[in-house]
């Protein structure tokens, strides 16, 4: 299982099946309600928000600024039941009067049964909770999307990495084929009538206007026309690393 599973890119690797790379993950970081986390602490954005850092992630992006708990997730992290996070993100807000909660780190869609046990928690509470995903499972399963719709206190940042087949494999590992499964997050979210808004990628560096064109084309033609958080590659050492490995040259 170890020598198997894919860590950070390098001009070697051979692009993988994110839906596969769900379950490879799954079996290390969840267990029923638990799911594997590194860490809880609040942080300034979103103006303060309580986080839980959970383990693992099925794309391996060339920018991505999550700890070594996403390349080797059976090394890191230990597991929390539901609750456990749930306390813990909780008493970490109260601590520093902030009133929304996430899970940040790696995806947080791994490992439904501890997220959907989690959200019936919060959802008996004032916060919100805010839930960023790469779209990878959002865009495959609805039904995944459509258990989402009883929860009144959520928001979703859904985050597209490409605007192409060739940018999605380049930059995020994965099989070109699957790049539409973010954008069919979006269009999921939307029939659902979930509260959600779109993030992407776009850094110049990484991404050239004529990919950026079509990343936005292709969201007007599903329906997308609101607010855009464009994303800028931030030079965490982890980021470093990973473009250095994978042969990107941004500085
Ligand atoms: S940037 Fe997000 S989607 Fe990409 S590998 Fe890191 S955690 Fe996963």
């Amino acid at each position: 299982m170890k020598e198997d599973y894919p860590s950070f890119l390098t001009p070697q690797s051979k692009p993988f099946d994110p839906i596969k790379l769900v379950c490879q993950t799954e079996e290390i970081v969840c267990r029923g309600k638990s799911r594997k986390y590194t860490d809880f602490y609040c942080t300034g954005v979103y103006g303060g928000i309580s986080t839980g850092y959970a383990v693992g992630c099925c794309l391996r992006c060339v920018f991505c600024w999550v700890d070594w708990s996403r390349d080797f997730p059976f090394k890191l992290g230990r597991f929390y039941s539901s609750e456990e996070a749930f306390n813990i993100l909780v008493r970490n807000a109260r601590k520093k009067k902030v009133l929304k909660l996430r899970i940040s780190g790696g995806e947080p869609t791994l490992c439904q049964e501890h997220l959907i046990s989690l959200l019936e928690l919060i959802n008996k509470t004032p916060y919100l909770f805010i839930l960023e995903t790469n779209g990878i499972l959002f865009g495959n399963d609805p039904e995944y999307v459509n258990k989402l719709k009883k929860f009144r206190n959520i928001h979703i940042r859904v985050s597209i990495k490409a605007g192409t087949p060739k940018g999605f494999e380049r930059r995020t590992g994965a099989k070109g084929d699957f790049y539409e499964l973010p954008f069919k997050a979006v269009e999921n979210l939307k029939k659902a009538g979930l509260k959600f808004h779109v993030a992407a990628m776009t850094d110049r560096r990484l991404m050239s206007y004529e990919e950026r064109q079509l990343l936005i084309q292709k969201l007007k033609a599903i329906g997308y026309d609101d607010y855009l958080e464009e994303e800028i590659c931030d030079p965490y050492p982890t980021s470093l690393i990973r473009l250095e490995k994978a042969n990107f040259k941004l500085w």
